[in-house]
């Protein structure tokens, strides 16, 4: 299914990321956590590119597995700055060949020592050639307080726009937890005329390793009320989960309340968090458009064929 489509149809669209493992041996692990994420009914799954450095391989064939036999449609990221420009069309077409309909099209972070292999410099270069050999609907990343390369936001939205003249149909944020700096940045980036739906990915912090890493990675800033949160409960496991999952559940209704596209939950692979996180919002989430097929129903399905 196209995802686009699905913004024409329900708001929010809520969905959930995942990473692949870093070997083949970690997939059941991921598997494990794509049926507990099943039960949350997502309208898609995303799965991130770059962890094992496979050339995409375990991104497609997750984001394949996601789509056949959970019912669940997926979104497949790609980055290109760290690879050659044979690598990345071979990364679309077997991207294309495993039925993957969606893709998010991303620069990638530039990894030290291979600096200058990529022959594609930004996101936006990427997208056609996906269009060229892949046809498939794209997403692009936008960053609410902006993106740390970028010299000014004026700037990055001005880059944003060659993006969606690149053909992305929809976006999906940085993870922030300021939603004021979201409203703000949605209202520019609408003055700019750009008209694709904006989801809005929230990642509640449960663990004080992920302040100190993901966190200061993504420049985003923190309000008071998230920086107390963090003191308080720094060393305090269980009172940390709680007050992390109440943070995201009480930013992710205040978005719905104000209207938002998309709401996209980094899950960080731990459906736990994402399940708190997901009782706390469900009233305020429409039904899922298709039904969700079981892994069990499917087996029976393919017996029966
Ligand atoms: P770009 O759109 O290319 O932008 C990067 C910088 O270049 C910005 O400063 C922008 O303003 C500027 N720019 C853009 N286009 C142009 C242009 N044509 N000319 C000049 N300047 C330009 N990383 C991974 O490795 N794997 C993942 O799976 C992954 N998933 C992500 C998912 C989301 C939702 C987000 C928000 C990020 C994700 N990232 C992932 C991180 C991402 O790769 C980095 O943030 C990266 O630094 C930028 O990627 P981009 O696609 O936004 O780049």
């Amino acid at each position: 299914m196209r995802i686009p489509k699905l913004f024409e149809k329900k708001k929010p669209v809520f969905s959930l990321e995942i990473f692949p493992p870093k070997k083949t041996t970690g997939l059941e692990s991921v598997y494990k956590t794509v049926e507990a994420l099943a039960e949350l009914e997502p309208d898609y799954i995303s799965v991130t590119y770059g962890a094992g450095g496979d050339g995409g391989k375990l991104t497609s064939e997750i984001a394949g597995k996601i789509k056949r036999e959970y019912g669940i449609e997926a979104l497949a990221h790609i980055t290109c700055i760290n690879s050659t420009e044979r690598e990345v069309k071979e990364m679309i077409r077997e991207m294309k060949d495993n039925n993957i309909e969606n893709v998010l099209a991303l620069r990638g972070d530039i990894v030290e020592g291979k600096e200058g292999v990529g022959e594609y410099h930004h996101a936006n270069e990427l997208a056609i050639e996906i269009q060229r050999i892949g046809g498939m609907q794209i997403f692009g990343a936008c960053y609410p307080e902006g993106h740390p390369d970028s010299p000014s936001k004026e700037q990055d939205i001005q880059n944003l726009k060659y993006k969606i003249g690149a053909g992305v149909q929809g976006l999906i944020t940085q993870l922030f937890f300021d939603n004021e700096a979201f409203y703000e940045y949605v209202r520019t980036v609408r003055r700019a005329g750009i008209d694709v739906p904006i989801s809005a990915g929230i990642m509640p912090i449960t663990k004080k390793t992920q302040v100190e890493r993901t966190v200061e990675m993504s420049g985003a800033k923190l309000p008071d009320d998230f920086k107390a949160m963090i003191k308080k409960y720094q060393d305090d496991e269980e009172g940390l989960f709680s007050a992390g999952t109440d943070y995201a559940v009480k930013q992710i209704r205040d978005l719905i309340e104000h209207g938002v596209d998309g709401v996209h939950l980094y899950t960080m692979n731990t459906p736990e968090v994402a399940s708190a996180v997901y009782e706390g919002i469900k009233d305020l989430l429409p039904q899922r458009i298709e039904k969700h097929v079981s892994r069990q129903e499917k087996t029976r399905e393919y017996a029966a064929v």
